[in-house]
């Protein structure tokens, strides 16, 4: 099982503690630039059997000039060549537009998507289900995972998932 997975999701939602989680500091290539034109490779996954290529893509965010317009193209594009989209969310936050942007994005994405809801380690288990609800009835998840990247709770079952698809 190999392949590329991006990652998308507004500042701070945990991306790269979730990265660290499952690849470890010493391989991930970490990089806290918050915004460039070009698509990263954040860190590579591997076992035996599976290698995961982790793929950063920043600019997904209202446009403000052609320049942002540009990102938000080239982002895009990205997100339909990849094998399959994290989409995630903090689940301590209610949706905002930054969430809803990215959403509306989505819906011109083909790839399979995750929605990966994050800090659930900071929520109570009966509010999660609003969480998960107000995000699900967006689009057609391939499936959804609470996970905490701080904790590391779901981290494997995720990325054993994302390897199983690929
Ligand atoms: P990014 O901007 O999406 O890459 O987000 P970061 O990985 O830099 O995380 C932003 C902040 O959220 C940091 O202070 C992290 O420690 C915190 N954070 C990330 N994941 C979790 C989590 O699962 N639980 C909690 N409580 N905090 C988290
Ligand atoms: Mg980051």
């Amino acid at each position: 099982h190999s392949g590329f997975v991006a990652i998308i999701g507004r500042p701070n939602v945990g991306k790269s503690t979730f990265l660290n989680q499952v690849i470890g500091e010493k391989i991930a290539i970490m990089s806290d630039k918050a915004q460039t034109t070009r698509n990263k490779i954040q860190g590579i996954y591997t076992t035996a059997t599976t290698q995961i290529v982790f793929i950063d893509t920043p600019g997904i965010h209202k446009p403000h000039s052609r320049l942002g317009d540009f990102m938000v193209q080239s982002a895009l594009s990205t997100l339909n060549e990849v094998d399959c989209v994290i989409f995630m969310v903090n689940a301590t936050e209610k949706k905002g537009k930054g969430d809803q942007f990215i959403i509306e994005r989505l819906k011109q994405v083909k790839q399979p998507i995750f929605l990966v809801i994050n800090k659930i380690d900071q929520v109570h288990p009966d509010d999660l289900l609003a969480i998960v609800d107000s995000y699900r009835n967006e689009l057609a998840f391939k499936e959804v995972f609470p996970i905490s990247a701080l904790k590391g709770n779901n981290c494997e079952e995720l990325v054993a998932t994302l390897g199983k698809q690929l």
